[in-house]
């Protein structure tokens, strides 16, 4: 199990400014890789380069160490193989990697770094010239960090306005699991961000207020510093302080939803050691019958995407914390879910947050959505909650 902690660099001026720099060279590793990868194919009659062929054309191209030049090659390969994977399953909107980059993350692995007490080394590439005839190990950097983790993976080196150190490390805590026959069904929203109930009727919702509201606020200073921008001229010193502070809104709110993300999706774990939940399956997001409601107000291509990146983050946050208990996630195809009865399978459209059927059957419309799911995918004709739970995050 991999876990990654972010943390500010914390070190001399000097080495500050080298690590800047690392940067811009990744980013050139990277455009080399673009060009030679593309010159390959040319070549070769389409054929794509394999990664040894790329790692020996670009060893020694920038004065980085070695293994952060092939860092950069590494995900080069991989994101340009997952393009062709998509691909290959039909889909259309991907694209091969094709930009150039002026800056890109630069990566140590376990061998380039070393630990001392509080101090983290990171490995610098040998010499340029040769020193009394030979070239000779430069003096690492040294990044002050409180806690250091054990079994450090890798380390990243990411800007977000400031250089922040991404310490990926192997977590070996031994986690209790979980093992019964109880399962459980999620139902994803904006309102609710998690709806679920389990095969014993225990119920749970765990609102998405807090993601709504940093949302709301994102677009309200956002509109801000827009209205101001317009006032001044582009380009001028002024402009790019404001573009300054939109990236800085960016980075904020990207943190503050993953912290939110984080904590409502440890409540939703919480619930599934207290019930002693297995498997918990999820209705498939992308299929059709997810009505997307259109927002007359907002611009609805961009409403959609933020939302459909929480639910994605969410899942993905979701997984990494239940497969640690041995509980299984598993994605669904939903099927009306959202507007079948539970009670007689009439089809209705809720109009209000509440669901109601002719046939007197009336529910919390999240509920139905997470009851349909556990009906359809498990042995269980559950109708109504034992108990339900309303939770939120601070
Ligand atoms: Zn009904």
């Amino acid at each position: 199990m991999y876990k990654t902690i972010i943390v500010p660099v914390k070190c001399s001026k000097e080495d500050y400014l080298y690590l800047l720099n690392c940067n811009v060279l990744s980013a050139q590793v990277w455009n080399l890789c673009l060009k030679i990868d593309k010159e390959y194919r040319e070549q070769n009659n389409g054929d794509w380069i394999d990664r040894n062929k790329l790692q020996k054309l670009t060893k020694k191209c920038v004065h980085l160490h070695a293994k952060g030049i092939h860092h950069v090659v590494h995900k080069y390969l991989f994101a340009r193989d997952a393009t062709r994977r998509a691909k290959e399953e039909g889909r259309k909107d991907v694209l091969y990697p094709y930009k150039q980059k002026k800056y890109f993350v630069t990566g140590w692995d376990y061998q380039s770094v070393k630990i001392e007490g509080n101090k983290i080394l990171l490995a610098k590439p040998m010499t340029k010239e040769k020193i009394n005839g030979k070239f000779r190990k430069q003096k690492p950097v040294v990044c002050y960090v409180k806690n250091i983790p054990d079994n450090i993976v890798e380390i990243e080196l990411i800007y977000r306005n400031k250089l922040y150190l991404a310490i990926k490390y192997k977590d070996k805590t031994q986690y209790k699991q979980i093992k019964s026959n109880n399962c459980a069904a999620i139902d994803l929203g904006e309102i609710h961000s998690i709806t679920s109930i389990d095969s014993r009727g225990n119920a749970v919702i765990i609102t998405g207020r807090k993601l709504r509201s940093i949302k709301y606020l994102r677009n309200k200073h956002q509109a801000e510093i827009y209205r101001r921008m317009s006032k001044c001229k582009r380009g001028s010193r002024q402009y790019l302080k404001y573009m300054n502070a939109l990236r800085n809104l960016t980075y904020k709110t990207e943190r503050r939803i993953n912290d939110a993300v984080h904590k409502i999706t440890k409540l939703y774990l919480d619930f599934c050691i207290e019930n002693n939940i297995s498997i918990v399956y999820y209705g498939d997001l992308d299929s059709a019958t997810r009505n997307t409601k259109q927002d007359k107000k907002g611009n609805e291509f961009v409403r959609q995407k933020l939302s459909q990146w929480n639910f994605g983050e969410i899942i993905k946050q979701l997984e990494n914390k239940l497969t640690r208990y041995g509980v299984k996630l598993i994605k669904v195809k939903e099927y009306y879910t959202s507007s079948k009865c539970p009670n007689c399978g009439r089809i209705n459209k809720p109009k209000s947050r509440n669901y109601s059927c002719e046939c007197g059957y009336k529910q919390h419309r999240d509920l139905v959505g997470a009851i349909n799911i556990l009906n359809d995918n498990v042995n269980t004709s559950i109708k109504y909650y034992k108990n339900k739970k309303y939770l939120r995050i601070a």
